[in-house]
């Protein structure tokens, strides 16, 4: 409904913000359980159950903060938070916000923030949340001085004691982001999304092949494939959720070019042996963003997790 109700006046009003109604779930995002179920206890069910949260005086978290290497699923998950709350998935652009409107970002903010606290409750993602900037810096150029009056519009909306939407934001480099976005008040959860476990990897892969979640399935040989699982998975250490689709993308597109009746394990093999990262760039990473950990990521329970990774 709320989705039907705005999406209009969003397309009208504002082309820095995108309403959506995701169709995908936790269901469809491999690995990452300690997160899942973190946010099903300390979200989903206080939503669910009203009347319990009422009584434990609970409040609702507000702010989510996920940070790791690019294509691990961050936007992913946060579409499927959104699916899993019934609540609308609300993109705040901030790419459009910087690159087309200099000068008038601050009123941009301000309409923006204004319509989307109309559609709340609803997920507010907000992808690459250091681009807002900080307080550092010291220049006082007018393009400075305009992300420095965004920053504090930022900071402000995030702490409002009575703010309906719940926010979250990615970043790729949480050591860019300002301290002040960490206080407590403004993200109640800053979470790890490093690459995918063994698991996780194969979660990952059967997700992409259809063989669980809601993604469609190519006619293949279903056993044959499975069995080549374990050896793909084994082998694909550093790779990100983003990697994983792309092998699974080059298999379907082998089996395309073929003249068989159903994707082989040929197929996938030949497409996972035919892609490659750059292990040392990616273990070099992986070390620094485990690093962070104890800086950055707000829960003990969050932080062994990302350990076992
Ligand atoms: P960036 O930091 O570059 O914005 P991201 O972490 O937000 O990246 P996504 O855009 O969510 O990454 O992931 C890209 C695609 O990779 C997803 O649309 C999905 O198809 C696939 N993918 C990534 N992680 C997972 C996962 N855990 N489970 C299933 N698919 C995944």
């Amino acid at each position: 409904e709320t989705v039907k109700r705005f999406k209009s006046d969003f397309i009208r009003r504002s082309d820095v913000l995108e309403i959506e109604e995701p169709s995908i779930d936790f269901g469809d995002v491999g690995g990452y359980e300690g997160v899942k179920e973190m946010v099903r206890k300390n979200l989903i069910w206080a939503l669910r159950r009203t009347q319990r949260a009422e009584l434990a005086a609970l409040s609702l978290p507000r702010g989510i903060l996920i940070y790791g290497p690019p294509g691990t699923g961050k936007t992913l998950f946060a579409k499927a938070l959104s699916k899993e709350t019934s609540l609308p998935f609300i993109n705040l652009k901030t790419e459009n916000l910087f690159s087309k409107y200099l000068g008038e970002s601050g009123q941009r903010v301000r309409d923006a923030i204004r319509l989307v606290e109309q559609a709340s409750p609803a997920i507010v993602f907000v992808d690459e949340i250091d681009r807002f900037g900080n307080r550092k810096g010291g220049k006082t150029d007018s393009a400075s001085q305009e992300t420095g009056r965004v920053f504090a519009q930022m900071l402000e909306w995030l702490g409002d004691p009575g703010r309906k939407s719940i926010i979250v934001g990615t970043t790729n480099v949480p050591g860019d982001l300002d301290t002040a976005f960490l206080r407590p008040g403004r993200f109640s959860y800053v979470i790890p999304f490093l690459y995918p476990n063994k698991s996780a990897r194969k979660q990952i892969l059967e997700m992409h092949l259809g063989l669980s979640g809601s993604r469609r399935r190519p006619a293949m040989d279903e056993s044959g494939i499975r069995s080549v699982l374990p050896k793909i998975t084994a082998e694909t250490e550093f790779y990100a959720g983003a990697d994983l689709e792309e092998v699974v993308m080059r298999a379907k597109q082998n089996f395309f070019e073929d003249s068989t009746a159903a994707m082989t394990p040929a197929h996938l093999l030949s497409a996972h042996k035919d892609y490659r990262i750059d292990t040392e760039n990616r273990r070099g990473l992986a070390d620094h963003y485990k690093s962070l950990g104890p800086t950055f990521a707000n829960s003990v329970k969050l932080l062994e997790e990302m350990e076992r990774q």
